[in-house]
């Protein structure tokens, strides 16, 4: 293994050690919630206040359709998530949070808070962390592995940087430096 192999795996052994601990943190405030992972998820999806329809939920989660409603019915259950009609297409169904799963996607949140939010390096490293895991998502997404990314670097309105330019989003007119990349963009669009 030569050395540009070698800090290869060890990024992608760190991410993997990062991913199996925000798992455990995410299972032990599920555990608390008395929700499953997957329903914390859910949870957690929903409370953008965006309304989905099951197919889009399950594809945005990576897991299968009838996974997801499976675990919609027991959310449903506890009055957390409701059904109703897309207003755009009375013959969709979509879903949302309750009033209750709301209150729960908060007290969620604020559980979760402490874990999620980054410390290490400066705000500049933190920056440039963003930068490069967004483009691992979007390789990821390339080769079929990821299904939905709505993050800068697979929307429409990215325009990378350019000689002395830096990265813009055409759809608000602004500059994007590495901070300001977003990675569930309600604008975006895919490609
Ligand atoms: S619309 Fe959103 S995702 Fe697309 S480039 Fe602009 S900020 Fe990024």
């Amino acid at each position: 293994m030569n050395d540009d192999a070698r800090l290869d795996h060890k990024v992608l052994a760190a991410v993997e050690r990062l991913g199996r601990a925000l798992r455990a943190a995410r299972q032990q405030v599920a555990t608390r919630h008395e929700l499953s992972l997957l329903g914390l998820n859910v949870i957690e999806t929903l409370a953008d206040g965006r309304c989905r329809r099951v197919g889009d939920l399950a594809a945005e989660l990576d897991v299968s359709q009838p996974t997801v409603s499976d675990a919609l019915t027991v959310l449903d259950k506890r009055h957390l998530v409701a059904r109703h009609r897309d207003s755009t297409d009375l013959r969709t169904t979509v879903v949302s949070l309750t009033s209750t799963g709301s209150a729960i996607a908060a007290d969620i949140a604020s559980e979760l808070r402490p874990v999620l939010t980054a410390k290490a390096g400066t705000t500049s490293e933190r920056a440039t962390t963003l930068r490069v895991l967004l483009g691992e998502i979007a390789r990821l997404q390339h080769a079929g592995i990821i299904t939905v990314n709505r993050s800068c670097f697979s929307c429409h309105h990215y325009q990378p940087p350019r000689a002395r330019t830096p990265a813009r989003c055409l759809l608000l007119g602004t500059a994007l430096r590495d901070r300001d990349l977003r990675v569930d963009c309600p604008e975006h669009a895919p490609r």
